[in-house]
């Protein structure tokens, strides 16, 4: 099994250190050639997604990333990632808007853009949340299944193949979402 990181900008180094360490062959998309190799899954890193989008649409990506992913390839999309993939986006333009969820960019204002808590997600249990100026889910249509929330606000969602969180497990040592997504990618889950 081989899992691809968007590595255009953001904390995609972050995201490959945990899937070496999961023992997961992964390899950086960085331009339009990197996705001629093959792959199983997709990850779309935390970072700025104002120039994430910039970016993909620049070098070519956007358009044929976005038609594995409608043709169900697994994509895990970490907080910018999130952002990318909502249909619809509060304070901020529309990517791959391949999930029906609602994405508010820096939802939790300046003062308390960072912070760290543990809390439930469904399938996995309670596990340690890194939140960095992020986003949260305002909304999300049936299709999609909220996985965790914290406050009251979803923080975790799924779709199908697409797999979204508002924090960032790849900077903590806790392994369990990505093995999460990992069984999404061999079909277990
Ligand atoms: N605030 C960033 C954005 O809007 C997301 C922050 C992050 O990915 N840590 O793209």
């Amino acid at each position: 099994m081989t899992a691809a990181i968007l590595a255009l900008q953001g904390a995609f180094a972050e995201h490959e250190t945990m899937l070496e360490r999961l023992g997961v062959d992964c390899f950086e998309i960085r331009q339009l050639k990197d996705i001629e190799r093959s792959f199983d899954g997709l990850i779309i890193p935390g970072g700025e997604s104002t120039v994430m989008r910039k970016l993909l649409g620049e070098l070519g990506l956007l358009e044929p990333l976005r038609e594995r992913i409608l043709s169900g390839l697994p994509v895990y999309g970490t907080c910018a990632g999130l952002i990318l993939l909502a249909k619809e986006v509060e304070g901020g333009e529309l990517c791959f808007g391949t999930m029906d969820i609602t994405a508010k960019r820096n939802a939790y204002g300046r003062q308390l853009g960072s912070f760290y808590t543990e809390a439930e997600m469904k399938g996995i249990g309670s596990i340690p949340m890194t939140f960095i100026r992020a986003p949260y889910i305002s909304a999300a249509s049936e299709q999609a299944e909220v996985l965790a929330e914290v406050d009251g606000n979803i923080v975790a969602a799924r779709q199908g193949n697409q797999l979204v969180t508002a924090f960032h497990p790849e900077l903590g040592t806790d392994t369990r979402v990505h093995e999460y997504f990992l069984d999404m990618m061999s079909g277990k889950r």
